[in-house]
C-alpha cells in the first residue's frame, strides 16, 4: 500500500492529521494518494470501508475509485459518487421512510422557463439554456431569487435578460415548480443539506453511516456542495480534501475555489500537505504546461518533473479546421504500433462541437473513437431535438438549418456535466456546418436525406463499438485523467479563450483550463489551430492562441538547452524568450501592415515616384532607400496626399524629410491627379 510512494505520499496517506487538505498540482499523485489513504485506514483498522463516502466529480471517477480500491485489497465495497447522486439516494431513503410520495425530478429547466418567460419582446432571441444556467449559477452559490439580482451585479453576470426580468424569472420558476410537485437538479443539494439542518434524526443517521469522508477535486465544488458536506459532516473531523487550485475550471459554474485554498483558514486545527513531484509527464511537457501559467504576476513553481526526457511538444498551424482533423487523424494512425492500445491517445478541444470535426476524420480514416462527456455528436440531445424538428418540418432544408437555434432546449445533464450554455449553440451551428456540407453534395437534398447522410458520415458501428478507441473529449471532460498521446486542437482566440469570458477572472479560468488540458499528456503533446474555421455557413479567420506565445516560447528555450524547468534560471529565460517572440511578431506585423499599405497603390504614380527618386538619390549622391523606402513611395502612391499635413501621416514620412522633400512628392501626386488618372482626395 505504501510501496512505490515518495516520503511525502507516505506522509500524506499515513498522517492521523485530521481534517487533512492535500494541495497539490497536476498529477503529483493526489488521486493515488487519495486512494491509497483510504485502503490504508481500512486495511490498519482506523476506518470501515462500509462507513466510507468518497466523492468525486463524475461518476465514472466514482467507478474507477472503486476498482483502484479492490486492487489493493479493500474487499467491502466503499460508498463513491458524486455529490449529486449521494444526495439524490438520501433523498429518496427519506422520502420513502417517511412516508412521502417522492416529487419528481425536473431534468430539462428550458422547457418550463422558456413558458414563463412568455413571447414578450426579443424573448425570440433568448437562449433557454443561457437562463437554465443563469439559475444553476445562483443555486450553485446558495443564492435566492430576492439576493439575485444584487449579487448577480456585484458578480458582473451578464443573463441574456436584464438582472431585473432574471430575477422574477427565477422567482417565478422556483414557485412554479415548487406548486408542480418538481425538484430539479440543484435542489437535490439543497434539499439533502436542509433536511441535514432541520432534522436531526436523519442528520445523526447520516454522520454514523458515512464517518469517513474523502473528497477529490476539491478545488472545483461549489457552495451548494460545500454546505452539504458540512451537513454530512456534523463536528467531526474525519475529512479529506484533496485539489489544485491551479485547475479550479468551474467558478462560471459557481464553484468556489477558495474552498480549497483557504481550507486551513477556515479550519484551524487542519493538516495541509502539498505534493510537489510530478509522476505523469516529460520534463518538456511540464516545461509547456508551467509556461502557461507561471508567467503571470504571481509566478508559480514550476511542477518537478519526475519522470525521464521526453520529445519536445509541437505546435502546428493549419490553414483550415478540416486540414486540422484530418492531419490529426493520420498522425494518429502513422503513430499507431502493433501491440499499442488506439486508447493510449486522446484528443482534446475547448467546446463539444469542435470534436465531430475529429469524429468524421476518424471516422474516415477506419480509426476507432469515443467520445468522452459530452456524448458522440448524433446522441446530444440537442442535435437529436434539432433533426426531429428538421424532419417534421414542411419548409426547405437550408431555411430549416437556418432557424435551428429555436429548437435549442436545456442541457440534459446537471451542472456537473461542464458544458457552458454556450455549448448548445456551438453544436447546433455545428449541425448547420455538416446541413451546408450535405446539400453541397445534393442541393436538392431533404432532411431524410440529410439523416442518412449523417449516419454515413459520423456513425460508425464498427469502429465505435471497440472497446479499445482514441478518446475525444473536452477539456472539462478531461479533468483528472491522462492518457500517452494527446492532441489539444482548435489552439485559437475565441475557443481558447472561449470569447464569452468577458472578465479577467474568466480569462484567467480559461487558462487554468488550458493547463489542465496539457497536464493529461504523459509522452506526447501536440498543439495546433487553424487559420480559418465554419461556423454554420460562414467561415471565419482565425487568430492563434495568445496562450501559444507561452508554450512556443517554452518550445523555444527547451530547445536552446536553457537551464531546466524548475530551476532558478528557468523562469527568466523563458521571460525572455516570450519577449523575444514578441518582438519578432511585432515586427512581422508590422511588416505585413507596411505591405499592405502600399497594396492598392496607383502603379502609374508610384513608377513616376520612383524615376523621381532615382534622380533625388544621384543628386543627393546617396543610395535610393536612403531617399526613401519603396514601402513609403507605395504608401503616398496610395493614399495620394494633396497637404503637407497628410503627408508627415504616411509611414517612413518624418517631419525631416518632409521638409527636405514634401513639395516634390505633393507635386508628382498633384500632376498625377490632373493627369485624371484617379481622384484622390484627403
Ligand atoms: P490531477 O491533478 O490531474 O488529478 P493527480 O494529482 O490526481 O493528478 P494522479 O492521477 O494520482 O495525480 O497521478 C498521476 C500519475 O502519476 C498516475 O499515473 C499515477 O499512477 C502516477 N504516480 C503517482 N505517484 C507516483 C509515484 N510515487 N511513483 C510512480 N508513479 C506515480
Ligand atoms: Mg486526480
Amino acid at each position: 500500500m505504501l510501496a512505490g510512494l515518495t516520503e511525502r505520499q507516505v506522509e500524506a496517506v499515513t498522517t492521523p492529521g485530521a481534517p487533512l487538505c492535500i494541495l497539490a498540482g497536476a498529477g503529483s499523485g493526489k488521486t493515488r494518494v487519495l486512494t491509497r489513504r483510504i485502503a490504508y485506514r481500512v486495511l490498519t483498522g482506523t476506518a470501515d470501508p462500509r462507513h466510507v463516502l468518497a466523492l468525486t466529480f463524475t461518476r465514472k471517477a466514482a467507478g474507477e475509485l472503486v476498482r483502484r480500491l479492490e486492487a489493493l485489497g479493500v474487499r467491502d465495497h466503499v460508498t463513491a459518487g458524486t455529490f449529486h447522486a449521494l444526495a439524490y439516494a438520501q433523498l429518496r431513503q427519506r422520502w420513502a421512510d417517511t412516508g412521502r410520495r417522492p416529487p419528481a425530478l425536473l431534468d430539462r429547466k428550458a422547457g418550463l422557463l422558456i413558458r414563463l418567460l412568455g413571447r414578450g419582446a426579443g424573448s425570440a432571441r433568448v437562449q433557454p439554456a443561457d437562463l437554465a444556467g443563469e439559475i444553476e449559477w445562483a443555486k450553485a452559490r446558495l443564492i435566492d431569487p430576492g439576493r439575485y439580482e444584487t449579487e448577480a451585479a456585484a458578480a458582473e453576470r451578464r443573463p441574456p435578460v436584464p438582472l431585473p426580468t432574471m430575477a422574477a424569472l427565477y422567482e417565478r420558476y422556483e414557485e412554479e415548480k415548487r406548486r408542480r410537485g418538481l425538484v430539479d437538479f440543484d435542489d437535490l443539494l439543497l434539499g439533502c443539506a436542509s433536511a441535514l439542518a432541520d432534522d436531526p434524526e436523519f442528520a445523526a443517521s447520516q454522520r454514523w453511516r458515512f464517518r469517513h469522508l474523502f473528497v477529490d477535486e476539491f478545488q472545483d465544488v461549489n457552495l451548494a456542495q460545500a454546505r452539504l458536506l458540512r451537513g454530512w459532516r456534523g463536528d467531526s473531523d474525519d475529512l479529506c480534501v484533496v485539489g489544485d487550485p491551479r485547475q479550479a475550471i468551474y467558478s462560471w459554474n459557481g464553484a468556489e475555489p477558495s474552498q480549497l485554498s483557504d481550507f486551513a483558514k477556515r479550519e484551524p486545527g487542519a493538516t495541509v500537505i502539498s505534493l510537489d513531484d510530478n509522476f505523469r509527464s516529460t520534463p518538456q511537457i511540464l516545461a509547456v504546461a508551467s509556461a502557461i501559467i507561471s508567467l503571470g504576476p504571481d509566478r508559480h513553481q514550476p511542477l518537478r518533473p519526475r519522470r525521464p526526457d521526453g520529445p519536445l511538444p509541437t505546435v502546428r498551424a493549419y490553414a483550415r479546421d478540416v486540414d486540422e482533423a484530418r492531419a490529426t487523424a493520420r498522425a494518429v494512425r502513422d503513430g499507431h504500433r502493433p501491440g499499442t492500445p488506439w486508447s493510449n491517445t486522446a484528443v482534446l478541444c475547448r467546446t463539444n462541437a469542435q470534436l465531430v470535426l475529429f469524429e468524421e476524420a476518424f471516422r474516415a480514416a477506419g480509426i476507432p473513437y469515443r467520445v468522452r462527456g459530452g456524448g458522440a455528436f448524433l446522441e446530444r440531445p440537442e442535435v437529436k431535438a434539432a433533426l426531429a424538428e428538421l424532419r417534421r418540418s414542411p419548409a426547405p432544408l437550408a431555411t430549416g438549418l437556418g432557424d435551428l437555434q429555436v429548437v435549442a432546449d436545456d442541457d440534459q445533464a446537471g451542472p456537473a456535466d461542464g458544458s457552458p450554455a454556450g455549448e448548445r449553440q456551438a453544436v447546433l451551428e455545428e449541425l448547420a456546418r455538416l446541413g451546408a456540407d450535405y446539400l453541397a453534395h445534393e442541393p436538392d437534398g431533404d432532411a431524410s436525406g440529410f439523416l442518412a447522410w449523417l449516419g454515413a458520415a459520423l456513425r460508425s458501428e464498427a469502429p465505435r463499438a471497440a472497446s479499445d478507441a482514441v478518446e475525444l473529449a473536452t477539456f472539462h471532460g478531461a479533468k483528472g485523467l491522462e492518457w500517452p498521446v494527446v492532441f489539444v486542437a482548435g489552439l485559437e482566440r475565441g475557443l481558447v479563450p472561449i470569447s464569452h469570458a468577458g472578465t479577467d477572472e474568466a480569462r484567467a479560468e480559461e487558462q487554468r483550463l488550458l493547463y489542465v488540458a496539457v497536464t493529461r499528456a504523459e509522452d506526447q503533446l501536440h498543439c495546433s489551430w487553424a487559420r480559418e474555421r465554419t461556423f454554420g455557413a460562414r467561415s471565419s479567420r482565425r487568430q492563434p492562441s495568445p496562450w501559444l506565445d507561452d508554450i512556443s516560447a517554452a518550445r523555444a528555450a527547451l530547445a536552446g538547452g536553457s537551464p531546466p524547468p524548475g530551476s532558478p534560471g528557468w523562469q527568466d529565460r523563458l521571460a525572455a524568450e516570450r519577449a523575444r517572440l514578441h518582438r519578432s511578431e511585432a515586427q512581422r506585423a508590422r511588416a505585413s501592415r507596411s505591405e499592405r499599405a502600399g497594396a492598392d497603390a496607383d502603379p502609374e504614380l508610384l513608377a513616376a515616384l520612383k524615376r523621381w527618386r532615382s534622380e533625388a538619390a544621384r543628386a543627393g549622391g546617396v543610395p535610393a532607400f536612403v531617399v526613401f523606402h519603396d514601402s513609403t513611395l507605395a504608401a503616398v502612391a496610395e493614399a495620394k496626399p494633396r497637404t503637407s499635413a497628410s503627408l508627415v501621416r504616411l509611414p517612413g514620412l518624418g517631419p525631416v524629410k518632409a521638409e527636405r522633400y514634401g513639395a516634390a512628392l505633393l507635386a508628382l501626386v498633384s500632376e498625377h491627379a490632373d493627369a485624371g488618372s484617379s481622384t484622390g482626395s484627403n
